[in-house]
């Protein structure tokens, strides 16, 4: 094939896609070509409204100058350094402000290039923790069902999303899972955290009954799972993990990759909640998604444990070429800066109230079967469409695209989670389109 069409942007066949029906979407393709502020543009000039900040990740919007130049000038100053026994000072600077935006006990940050690397790093750090600690027998790792932690090995094994898992062999040895705490019978419609729900986390005594707490590393949650479709916490439910955690010498980690960043109104759920893990995992908004870039984030006293060995000596065999790359720091250093000057974790928590009206009054449209939201994120669930799951929410997706506003959909979930820079009558209008989208459904 010649390069020139090789090149051409009609030609659609040698992206294979990720997380996307390939064939279907070559057919009748989507495209954005520039993005400011809430919105994008597509290739035929439409403005579609960013209801969903990309994928969760671009919580101050689009092309904040502050942030574009940033990485402009890091890219002309410093492209590229190792970060194995090398560093450049954007990394450690980033590291002391994500850590001062952190709740309290977090005081040391471990650079990745994404959430699934985050995950692995967080596993492999609690593995780690325990054996320099003497506790070597504590390898068994706890999901949870509907989990979403990435697509590395480790992510799906304690992950709980039957596709990204059944495809690919065993997966991790010495995995158990919590159940979901998903109750729609009980809980459907609440507004917030639910009330009943509580007890899924005695679960984790039963594991431990069963296996014995010698043997237990870590326990990994969202203390909300988003990609799974908006799943609250109920009340209590955390606050009774974290209990159990202590009680067994378990580490507790938050995957807070989609929670962390202003999305529920505070820098971290862990702070949201009230309830502190053992490490935190983060990505997406830590760089506006702007450039690939995670971290995980520990107390002193994980850190700690590895300090202990000959000076000389590699206390943690784990990196990236890419961790800690100067230009995502550059970009992660302008973001924390933004999000500050321009207040967004606080606005986030002042719109809540009235997202969460707009959210709620789709019930009773048709379809509609449970609505759930906090802070700046909200999931309107469907009834599926008998022998065709998916489809009827995936319509929906497409009709509020051709309509100008984006929304992702998760099974027969539809989840939103727009920029925090969304002013109320954007709100409208994402609510408004979705509205009409749901009274023309089949
Ligand atoms: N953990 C959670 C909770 C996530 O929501 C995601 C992505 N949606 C990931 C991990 C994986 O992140 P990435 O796609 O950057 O690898």
């Amino acid at each position: 094939m010649a390069l020139d069409q090789k090149s051409a942007p009609n030609d659609l066949s040698a992206f294979w896609m990720p997380f996307t029906a390939n064939r279907q979407f070559k057919k009748t393709p989507r495209m954005f070509v520039s993005a400011d502020g809430m919105f994008y543009k597509t290739g035929d000039g439409r403005e579609v409204l960013d209801g969903t900040a990309g994928l969760w990740c671009c919580n101050a919007g689009h092309n904040q100058p502050k942030i574009v130049e940033a990485i402009r000038q890091q890219a002309g100053e410093l492209d590229y350094a190792p970060a194995f026994q090398m560093g450049h000072p954007k990394a450690f600077e980033l590291a002391t402000r994500l850590c001062d935006m952190a709740p309290e006990p977090f005081e040391h940050a471990f650079f990745t290039n994404s959430g699934s690397e985050s995950v692995e790093t967080a596993l492999k750090i609690a593995l780690a923790y325990h054996r320099a600690r003497g506790e070597g027998s504590r390898t068994r790792l706890i999901g949870r069902e509907r989990g979403y932690h990435g697509v590395n090995f480790g992510g799906i094994s304690v992950g709980g999303i039957v596709n990204n898992r059944r495809h690919f062999g065993t997966l991790l040895a010495g995995v158990d899972h919590l159940p979901a705490t998903h109750l729609p019978e009980k809980n459907a419609f609440t507004r917030g955290q639910p009330e009943h729900g509580a007890e899924l986390a005695e679960d984790l005594e039963r594991i431990v009954a069963l296996h014995g707490a010698e043997t237990i590393a870590a326990v990994i949650v969202e203390p909300m799972a988003g990609s799974t479709g908006v799943l609250l916490p109920p009340k209590g439910y955390l606050e009774r993990l974290r209990e159990i955690c202590t009680k067994h010498g378990i580490l507790l980690i938050f995957d807070e990759v989609i929670t962390g960043f202003g999305r529920l109104g505070s820098s971290f759920a862990a702070e949201h909640f009230g309830v502190m893990p053992d490490l935190i995992t983060c990505a997406k908004g830590l760089t506006n998604g702007v450039i690939p870039m995670g971290a995980v984030l520990a107390t002193a006293e994980i850190h700690d444990a590895f300090m202990q060995g000959p000076e000389h000596m590699i206390e943690l065999f784990h990196g990236y070429t890419y961790s800690g790359n100067p230009i995502a720091s550059a970009a992660g250093l302008a973001t924390l800066e933004t999000y500050r000057e321009q207040g967004l974790f606080e606005r986030a928590a002042e719109l809540a109230p009235y997202w969460e009206e707009g959210l709620h009054s789709l019930r009773g449209l048709p379809h509609v079967i449970d609505i759930r939201n906090m802070g700046l994120i909200g999931a309107v669930e469907l009834s599926p469409i008998a022998g065709a799951p998916t489809k009827r929410a995936f319509q929906a997706f497409l009709d509020c695209y051709e309509k100008g506003v984006l929304i992702r959909t998760t099974g027969d979930i539809i989840a939103m989670s727009p920029p925090l820079i969304i002013e109320k009558p954007h709100i409208d209008q994402l609510f408004g389109t979705l509205a009409d989208v749901l009274k023309t459904l089949e």
